[in-house]
């Protein structure tokens, strides 16, 4: 399937001043993404950090404990770390926070009129919150309003992005179900340790060594991508009612989520089909126009050894979800092999493309902290 074939002419947005951008939870893995993915961002500059009593009131470059190859970006650096309370100078916030704080913080900061992008788990399964990956299921941001209204907020909103392993997955389903139908997935995954956040698990623990349990995991990646492949019908969620079963695994590698798929289709299909389906998963124009979309979200290698964390969990800028060893299954239709950036495809990538798909549509809006100060940044054709 091909939307982008189909699409009218659509021109790139264009933003006559940048969107001020907050991350709470801004000293985590996942912040430090986020960070490092804003330093240059062409409709995005950050303006606030915000983190946990032990950073806060400290300059972000001394509350962090950096850990990417490059360095701390220079604005970033200098930024004081504010608590978590609801007045950040900002239009929007991310959120990176530890799920024990997101649930009631992400709401505080949505009753106080902030557009919430958020990376926990905390409201992903709400009825009325979209669970996101726009090459898959933009529609569903039609529920903003709905939440907006059942939960009294004015101009503030919740999105979240799934769960690392899910985000992976489910961008590998959706050519699938578009083209086949879906009746079954079994799926066993290989999730590197900084899916754990920071200092994650004890290297004692992982050395050498599998760990074939993480809390919640295996419960998220059956439930969520029935959310993501299904429908909003204008009033709830309905679930794709796709039989899924998960098995996950933590594995010594630093970046990417390896998982192994067998699934049985709704309609009969050749592997060279269900290759195809794959290859010729495009996003729409719009999508296209997103600076971090990459326009082929699925890469698919013909290597028999491929996908790879070390050598292919890059691909796509981080975004692409890359896929090999496509064969046949003996007990379902089809199998195989694929890979994901947890903290970029999995996490920090996920939450910036949701922002994107977010202003690009035009729900970002000044904040009341300076709305009587300054222009509201409106899209204006190219
Ligand atoms: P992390 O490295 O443990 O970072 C957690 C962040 O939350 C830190 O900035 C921390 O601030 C802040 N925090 C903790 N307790 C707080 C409190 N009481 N008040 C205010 N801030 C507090 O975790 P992570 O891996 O970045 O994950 C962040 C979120 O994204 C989690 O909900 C996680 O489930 C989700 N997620 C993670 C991944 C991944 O691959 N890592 C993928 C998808 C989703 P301090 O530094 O000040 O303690």
């Amino acid at each position: 399937m091909n939307p982008a074939a189909n699409s009218p002419a659509f021109d790139r947005p264009r933003f006559d001043k940048k969107f001020r951008a907050g991350i709470l939870g801004a000293t985590g893995t996942v912040g430090q993404r986020l960070v490092e993915l804003l330093a240059d961002h062409p409709w995005f500059e950050l303006t606030e950090v915000a983190a946990s009593e032990r950073s806060s009131g400290k300059k972000y470059s001394e509350a962090v404990n950096w850990h990417l190859n490059t360095s701390i970006p220079v604005a970033a650096a200098n930024l004081v770390v504010k608590s978590l309370e609801p007045a950040l100078d900002c239009d929007f916030v991310f959120s990176a926070l530890d799920s024990s704080v997101a649930g009631p913080a992400e709401e505080e900061f949505a009753r106080a009129g902030y557009p919430v992008v958020s990376n926990s788990k905390n409201h992903r399964m709400s009825p009325d919150v979209p669970l996101l990956i726009p090459e898959v299921n933009a529609a569903h941001l039609d529920a903003i309003p709905v939440q907006q209204k059942n939960r009294g907020y004015g101009s503030g909103f919740i999105v979240t992005n799934p769960n690392c392993s899910t985000a992976g997955l489910v961008l590998v389903l959706k050519p699938l179900a578009d083209a086949f139908g879906l009746e079954k997935i079994f799926v066993v995954t290989l999730q590197a340790v900084s899916g754990a956040g920071y200092p994650g698990v004890a290297s004692l623990d992982i050395l050498g060594n599998v760990v074939p349990f993480i809390g919640g995991e295996e419960e998220k990646m059956e439930e969520e991508p029935q959310k993501l492949l299904g429908r909003w019908d204008g009033s709830r969620f309905v679930e794709a009612g796709v039989g899924i079963s998960a098995h996950c695994n933590r594995v010594p590698v630093e970046n990417g989520h390896l998982e192994c798929l067998s699934l049985s289709l709704k309609k009969i299909a050749t592997l060279a089909e269900v290759r195809e389906a794959l290859r010729d998963f495009r996003v729409s124009e719009e999508l296209a126009a997103l600076p971090t979309a990459v326009k082929n979200p699925v890469i698919v290698l013909d290597e028999e050894n491929r996908p790879q964390p070390r050598r292919d969990v890059d691909a796509g800028n981080g975004m692409a979800a890359v896929v090999g060893r496509v064969r046949e299954c003996p007990l379902l239709d089809v199998k195989l092999t694929l890979l994901s950036h947890n903290l970029l495809r999995g996490a920090a990538g996920a939450a910036l493309l949701n922002a994107e798909l977010l202003a690009s549509r035009g729900f970002f809006t000044r904040s009341r902290v300076q709305a009587d100060t300054q222009d509201v940044p409106a899209p204006v054709s190219s």
